[in-house]
């Protein structure tokens, strides 16, 4: 038959058959090939080839779950005694981070977005990872990444940054210093609310490390998954250049009005780190935060009154999603955690659509009113 179909077929074989045994030893000893879908699977193979490509590394391994990604990478490349060092806020991140790799033997130091000094120092103890997050979960601090990453490389540290408020979109790491770049394909990649995964972008040097972890724990991918990363990332340019865009007009009528004491918006001249992000950015995301003017219930109430805009945790995708991080992301913490970490009980994460930005700000507007 003539004629190629053009989008990738969706192989859902769990093992794969040869006519000899000699093929079949090639494959385990040279990994020419499918031998069974938790090592590599043809449709996973694609998307890690697209999104590889995309952000300019050589290869990339997918995962089921960005968590998948997070901890597999890290435990493929971390040995007991050894050192990591990080600045993010992602809640299962941290958890990892703080309470299960010391378990490992792994002695972790973390930092905040404005203790980068003390950063600097601990790299300079020596370190085998440093781990960062930007933009960071909920305040959209940016880490100012080339500096910190010539430094760890100075001191023989790996960079790892989860890039996935940026989407490969708004930030190309590997031009940042990054060695390892991690995305949860749950937000932006896939982009509409159908799908959990995660990948690890890198170099030939690093990947059999993170590709045998992953073979190892068994956190694949699955190709049904895979193929909807794969879909989801022909739209994303233009998704993403939509949700940059709306966010900004989002965050300036948020920053006008009344009933709103302060917003977090990385494209904002009064964000912290505008500068930064100016320069280490290509767009500014589509993540607003802000602190309705009320306490807890009042915000609540706002909250109540959305009426297009969804209340539900996530972020990225085509829908407007909202949250109060007090309520669920952030709600594991201790009241004294969240005001060391700057978490209000008024502060509204907002992850930005692509429904009409007049409709967005209305919506907004009238459970302002409410408040
Ligand atoms: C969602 C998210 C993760 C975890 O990804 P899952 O796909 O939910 O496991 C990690 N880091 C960041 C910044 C995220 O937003």
């Amino acid at each position: 038959m003539k004629g190629e179909p053009i989008t990738p077929p969706v192989v859902f074989s769990a093992t794969y058959s040869f006519e000899k045994s000699d093929d079949l030893i090639d494959v385990v000893r040279n990994g020419s090939g499918y031998i069974y879908s938790r090592w590599d699977n043809p449709t996973v193979r694609e998307v890690e080839k697209a999104l590889a490509s995309m952000e300019g590394y050589t290869d990339a391994v997918a995962f089921s779950s960005g968590m998948a990604a997070i901890t597999s990478t890290l435990l493929g490349l971390l040995d007991p005694g050894e050192k990591l060092v990080s600045i993010a806020t992602y809640g299962e991140t941290v958890r990892f981070i703080s309470d299960f790799l010391p378990k490992m033997g792994v002695g972790v130091e973390r930092f905040g977005p404005d203790d980068i000094d003390r950063c600097i120092d601990s790299l300079n103890d020596g370190a085998r990872v440093l781990y960062l997050e930007s933009p960071m979960n909920p305040l959209l601090r940016v880490i100012d990444i080339t500096p910190l990453a010539e430094h760890a490389h100075r001191q023989g540290a790996l960079v790892i940054l989860d890039s996935t408020f940026a989407s490969p979109v708004n930030q190309h790491p590997i031009d940042l210093g990054v060695d390892i770049v991690i995305h949860s394909a749950t937000k932006y990649l896939g982009g509409h609310h159908d799908l959990l995964g995660g990948f690890s972008c890198m170099n030939a040097e690093n990947r059999d490390l993170v590709w045998n972890m992953r073979r190892m724990l068994g956190g694949v991918m699955d190709p049904m998954s895979a193929y909807l990363v794969w879909r989801g990332m022909k739209t994303l340019d233009v998704r993403v250049a939509r949700q940059n865009e709306t966010a900004m007009y989002v965050a300036q009528f948020l920053e006008r009005h009344s009933k709103v004491l302060r917003v977090y918006y990385p494209g904002l001249p009064s964000h912290p780190d505008h500068e930064i992000a100016k320069r280490q950015m290509h767009g500014f995301g589509g993540m607003v935060s802000f602190e309705v003017a009320s306490d807890y219930e009042g915000t609540k109430q706002f909250m109540d009154s959305l009426q297009t805009i969804t209340l539900a945790t996530s972020l990225g995708g085509v829908d407007t999603l909202v949250t109060q991080p007090v309520t669920n992301t952030h709600a594991s913490m201790t009241v004294e955690e969240r005001k060391a970490a700057g978490i209000p009980d008024n502060l509204v994460r907002l992850s930005v659509g692509l429904e009409d930005t007049g409709m967005i700000i209305a919506d907004l507007e009238a459970a302002l009113a409410q408040v």
